[in-house]
């Protein structure tokens, strides 16, 4: 998402005659981006500003922005610490960058984590470029308030844009060169509207109605949350084409205690459940999810029950965290925080575990053939980097461009990424 609404400030900067800066050349502006899931964020953030003055005299110092869920939460504070900062911005407020710049040229430092509906999406401008493989965010927000979560605070209340805007933003991104679109949300299952007709629709009629623009060959959504699935959705995989075989479904801990504690609503058993019916439809999903481990609380056999679901899963790919106590979430203060050297142990025992099942997804790929939207140039000369159906690295020699959609054999299965051929 951060990724998504970078391009979009970039995109409001630019009507103002801004223009990305050539990297390794200095910027007239920086705008931090930031994120406040885990901690260190913030303080990375004054290290960033500290890099970008050091030496500088005030007229080559760049102007600083702060923007993101860091600036969401520490607001004022940014102000008072880092006097080079001369705009803070949070998530919802952004459209109004351009005026703060105003304001900043003359002089005026201003801060606006403000959190108004849905306006933020309706004075950005029209997208005009994309790459191959666009982000469209389609719902932001949650209400799910889990224990150890600082979203609801930062991104605010669960909010679905309306869907006559996304068949256009999708059109309008695929016009701009998209050939593959990931529909965002902090909840993305939880996205609903109406469609033209007045007829309530949820995220599976969403995407049968951007399956329908002519050139739009790829469509994934992220990230879900186990107790928004509907059967709509699930169907959805074995009905549309252009729908990618991945889901990514965080399940945070596989103990019901724990799960329990984090406020998830969902139990271990249902979430495995849930796994099984996108399998009857879609065999050959490719399964994702994030953890978490070292709640508070947590003990070695509620541990143990993380590495038992794993292995039931056998997750094609994962994010894994150690817990980070977030200012102002319930799992804070709880008693029975876990030592940092516990912490790291479960998390590599874990990270081993999802490398496993990594490895071994890939290399169970290989010997087919597929399609791979390329997306960049490798480390080395006619080396080309794209993504197969099932979201895996794939890397292969010979003719190609960016945004070409190719065939490859799956030749060798890595860790991290897969050797292909061109056919
Ligand atoms: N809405 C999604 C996840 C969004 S946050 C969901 O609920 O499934 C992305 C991931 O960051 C979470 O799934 C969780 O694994 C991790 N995360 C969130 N808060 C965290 C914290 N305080 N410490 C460690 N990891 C955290
Ligand atoms: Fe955070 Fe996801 Fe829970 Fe919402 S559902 S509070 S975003 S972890």
């Amino acid at each position: 998402m951060n990724v998504y609404d970078g391009e979009r400030m970039g995109e409001l900067l630019g009507e103002k005659g801004l223009a990305p800066a050539p990297e390794g050349e200095d910027a007239d502006l920086v705008v931090l981006n930031t994120c406040h899931i885990r901690e260190k964020a913030a303080e990375k953030i004054y290290s960033d500003i500290g890099r970008l003055t050091k030496g500088k005299t005030q007229k080559k110092a760049p102007m600083i922005a702060v923007a993101g869920c860091v600036a969401q939460a520490e607001g004022e504070e940014i102000m008072t610490r880092a006097p080079a900062v001369s705009m803070v911005v949070g998530p919802q407020a952004y459209h109004r960058l351009p005026d703060m710049l105003d304001k900043a040229v003359r002089g005026e430092r201003s801060t606006d984590t403000d959190m108004p509906a849905i306006a933020k999406f309706d004075s950005l401008p029209k997208r005009r470029r994309s790459s191959p493989n666009a982000f469209l965010t389609v719902q932001e927000g949650c209400d799910k308030f889990c224990t150890y979560c600082v979203v609801p605070y930062t991104r605010g209340a669960e909010i679905s844009r309306p869907f006559s805007h996304l068949v256009d933003e999708a059109q309008k991104l695929v016009e701009a060169g998209a050939r593959e679109i990931t529909l965002l949300g902090q909840n993305v299952n939880a996205w609903g509207g109406e469609d033209d007709a007045g007829r309530a629709v949820g995220l599976a009629g969403l995407i049968h109605v951007i399956a329908k623009i002519d050139g739009l060959e790829r469509i994934r959504y992220t990230t879900s949350h186990p107790n928004d699935m509907d059967d709509a959705l699930i169907a959805a995989h074995g009905e549309v084409d252009k729908l990618m075989p991945y889901l990514h479904l965080p399940v945070q801990s596989g103990n019901d205690r724990v799960l329990k504690a984090m406020n998830r609503s969902h139990t271990a058993e249902g979430y495995l459940k849930l796994l099984e019916r996108f399998r009857e439809v879609r065999p050959d999903i490719a399964l994702s999810g994030d953890f978490i481990v070292g709640f508070p609380g947590e003990t070695d056999a509620e541990f143990e029950d993380t590495l038992k679901l794993v292995d039931e899963v056998r997750y094609a790919q994962a994010y894994s965290f150690k817990y980070s106590p977030r200012p102002g979430t319930p799992a804070a203060t709880m008693d029975d925080q876990i030592p940092q050297e516990v912490m790291e142990e479960r998390l590599a025992r874990l990270q081993d575990r999802l490398s496993r099942d990594q490895l071994a997804f890939n290399e169970a790929t290989i010997g087919q053939e597929c399609d791979v939207l390329v997306e960049r140039k490798g480390k080395r000369d006619g080396q080309w980097l794209g993504k197969s159906p099932w979201l895996q690295s794939v890397w292969f020699e010979g003719e190609a461009q960016i945004g070409d959609m190719v065939r490859v054999d799956l030749i060798e299965g890595r860790p991290s990424s897969i050797r292909g051929e061109l056919i």
